[in-house]
């Protein structure tokens, strides 16, 4: 922990949680102490997610989960307890937490507001426990307070999965009337549709699955098939967004953008991208992007504009003792969008 924050511990917690002990394993239940220092809160959990990203971690997908892992990034508790120099949150207070825990504070990103790209942050599964437990305890630059509002379980999946979309959007300047499109509507895609419906954006989602097309066409999205024949909506997009793992022909959405536009990549595809060079400048300066979470300050925004705009998840709930079962269904794709775990 950076000396730049205070710890001066005050109490120790036990926490009980389900785990996977390691790699590839179920869920059993685990406990761990944890140190409630004067920044930070603990929190009750109400509801957390669990999604494809916690199958990746259990599965040690990209090399760095710290075992035993519990799972979930994205979380909705009650502040139950503070430290002496928590000032901005109450007990009593609903806030959201995603997958950044902690931030040094004083390195240039975090002085520019930018704690997504600090070198010393700590994350959920890598170097602190998710949310699949019966308390949190976290420093309180990284619990948000929600509104009423969001005090529910369609609102959970927003502290990651919607941070991530709102902010790849809103920081790669996507605005009203603009055409997007979207590739792969899951946890991420489909909160990024209703983002961008409701910003005035025209917008397309992009899948292969027949039940999310009659689902999404009845929702009044435009909907275009993976396996449809593209070249009729080339030079037609400001954006596109891939929320997906999977592969694509690469060249044929890059050509789908209007010179200037952009592939903004919030998704893992299972393979390296290749494309054409000739598609980003020929006639084009087209661009690749990324995006990474959002900044403390983009999820204040994202929270006001949900709040505002009535941006929910469809999700499935489940109880705690169904997690098993539910990892087990979000491999099988038998989740459709997202699930959440209620306490
Ligand atoms: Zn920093």
């Amino acid at each position: 922990m950076d000396d730049a924050r205070t710890t001066c511990y005050t109490s120790t917690m036990e926490i009980h949680a389900l785990a996977s002990l390691s790699k590839n394993k179920s869920l059993v239940p685990y406990s761990y102490n944890k140190e409630i220092t004067s920044e930070d809160v603990l929190i009750k959990v109400k509801y957390r997610t669990l999604s494809n990203s916690d199958v990746l971690f259990i599965d040690d997908y990209w090399g760095n989960t710290a075992f035993p892992v519990v799972p979930s990034e994205d979380v909705i508790g009650e502040v139950i307890k503070k430290g002496n120099a928590v000032k901005n949150l109450h007990v009593g207070d609903f806030v959201g937490i995603g997958y950044e825990v902690y931030s040094c504070g004083r390195c240039e990103y975090c002085k520019k507001g930018l704690e997504q790209f600090c070198q010393k942050q700590r994350n959920l599964r890598i170097h602190e426990q998710g949310g699949l437990s019966d308390y949190m305890i976290v420093h309180h630059d990284f619990a948000f307070p929600i509104p009423q509002e969001l005090q529910r379980p369609e609102a959970t999946p927003l502290f990651c999965a919607g941070l991530t979309v709102y902010s790849a959007i809103v920081n790669n300047a996507i605005s009203k009337r603009m055409k997007v499109g979207v590739i792969g509507i899951g946890r991420l895609g489909h909160l990024a549709l209703k983002f961008l419906k409701s910003m005035g954006c025209e917008t397309v989602a992009f899948t292969g699955d027949l039940t999310k097309q009659n689902d999404l066409k009845t929702k009044g999205f435009e909907v275009i098939d993976l396996k449809e024949e593209l070249e009729k909506f080339n030079n037609s997009f400001d954006c596109i967004l891939y929320t997906s793992t999977i592969d694509l022909n690469w060249d044929d959405y890059l050509k789908l953008l209007k010179p200037t536009g952009k592939l903004c990549i919030v998704g893992f595809p299972q393979n390296q991208i290749s494309f054409s060079a000739g598609l980003l400048n020929d006639y084009s300066r087209r661009q690749i992007v990324g995006n990474f979470i959002g900044s403390r300050d983009d999820m204040k925004m994202m929270i006001a504009y949900a709040a505002k705009n009535n941006i929910l998840a469809d999700v499935d709930t489940f109880s705690f003792n169904e997690s098993n079962k539910v990892l087990g269904m979000v491999k099988d794709g038998g989740i459709p969008y997202i699930a959440v775990i209620k306490s």
